[in-house]
């Protein structure tokens, strides 16, 4: 659809007030105007939204729900190393695509993908979700890593939606020197960072919870993970978590302007902590708001993980004023925009940005009617409650209409194959 518009009860566009009986309109794929007004299709009860952009996922884990919970960091990874092998390429591609229909179905337009094997590209470009891929990489050999990003690369085909990058996985399975060759290649580039107490401690020492995972590790570099990786921090490195940091780290990683993805239930579930957020927002460090995957977290809403990063937020803290719904909203959207260095084009509805939208129904929700819509969205909002979301200006998923039986039954046809 080259030109199209809809309406609402409310438009929400983040980079500035709300707007009540608003419209917004796009023409090749581009916002044109964002005002007052009805249009042909109004969505009663409604709150428009600039699509979610989601600073860290792995679609290639959408069915991974349940697997090690609850076991301790060495048998956890070892129960996912162990049954993601038994996933032919076809069976990621299917659990990607399953990823990727669940994030359109929940209001999510972009995502920035760290990708095992590559299908998340695949799944990303056939569904119509907006993605920044980055290929996995492991290992402290950079030319073997070149080789396994080649042959994810190879897997995948270009799509006007999909940016390929790299990931070198985490500074304890990857050399500074791979993180350093990722960086020369000139495509964003994201990892893991200061995930957990457990990274610090094999770094430090060798020891801990990582001891027994040796075999799959780099060797320990006697520094915690930031001072690991203080020569290659900069502002094209994603960080995702950073849950343990000291001040002098928090201060070092706004010093190099790091990017940092905030995914407070993959962290609070796998036991690893809170991140600082309230400290990491004051350094001015640019943060955007990540879902992980269903392999660490319950699932991959969106709207739950806007809600435990205020509620995290506020308990550690100890204040109801540490962050707002709208600065929740802001981290889900624009903030995540700017950690992805995409702000100029995403993340909030401005003329000219690219048209990528989500609509949402409050109808039966403790919020309706509506008294503030940023509250009611992000308190009462749920993949349920998302009406219709649009990338680029076309239609990717409206309620009752967009069921995607194939994907479903093929991403559980392939998490039935993982299961003993
Ligand atoms: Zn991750």
């Amino acid at each position: 659809m080259s030109e199209g518009a809809i309406s609402a009860d409310w438009v929400v566009p983040v980079d500035g007030e709300p707007i009540r009986d608003g419209r917004v309109s796009w023409r090749e794929g581009r916002i044109v105007e964002v005002g007052t007004g009805r249009a042909e299709r109004h969505v009663d009860g409604g709150v428009i939204l600039p699509g979610l952009v989601n600073a860290h996922s792995h679609l290639e884990y959408a069915v991974y729900g349940g697997f090690g919970d609850g076991e301790v960091f060495g048998s956890w990874m070892a129960t996912h190393i162990s049954r993601k092998r038994s996933l032919a390429y076809e069976d990621m591609v299917a659990i990607a695509r399953r990823g990727a229909a669940d994030a359109l179905a929940a209001g999510i337009t972009t995502t920035a993908d760290y990708s095992f094997s590559g299908a998340s590209a695949t799944a990303a470009a056939e569904l119509g979700l907006r993605a920044i891929v980055y290929l996995e990489v492991f290992g402290s050999d950079p030319a073997a890593a070149e080789r396994q990003f080649a042959e994810s690369r190879d897997r995948v085909s270009e799509s006007p939606l999909v940016q390929l990058g790299v990931s070198p996985h985490a500074p304890y399975t990857c050399s500074v020197e791979v993180y350093r060759w990722a960086l020369s290649l000139g495509i964003p580039v994201g990892t893991h960072l200061a995930e957990s107490a457990a990274e610090n401690d094999y770094l430090v020492s060798g020891e801990g919870p990582m001891a027994p995972s040796r075999p799959f590790l780099v060797e320990p570099t006697g520094l915690r993970a930031v001072a690991t990786l203080e020569s290659v921090l900069g502002p094209e490195l994603l960080c995702a978590h950073c849950v343990e940091l000291d001040a002098g780290e928090i201060e070092l990683l706004a010093r190099h302007d790091v990017p940092v993805a905030h995914c407070p239930r993959s962290n609070a579930f796998l036991g690893c902590g809170t991140a600082p957020l309230v400290e990491l927002l004051a350094a001015g460090i640019r943060v955007g708001l990540g879902t992980d995957s269903a392999a660490s977290a319950p699932s991959s809403d969106p709207w739950e993980e806007l809600r435990t990063a205020i509620g995290t937020a506020r308990a550690r803290e100890r204040r109801s004023d540490a962050l707002s719904a709208a600065d929740a909203l802001r981290l889900a959207t624009l903030g995540a925009a700017q950690a992805l260095g995409r702000d100029h084009e995403l993340g909030s509805l401005t003329v000219g940005k690219r048209a990528d939208l989500a609509v949402v129904s409050l109808s039966g929700t403790p919020y309706d009617p509506i008294e503030d819509p940023v509250v009611a969205t992000v308190f009462g909002g749920s993949p349920q409650a998302v009406v219709e979301t649009i990338v680029d200006g076309t239609t990717r998923f409206r309620q009752e209409e967009t069921a995607w039986p194939e994907v479903h039954s093929t991403a559980s046809a392939a998490r039935q194959r993982m299961l003993p």
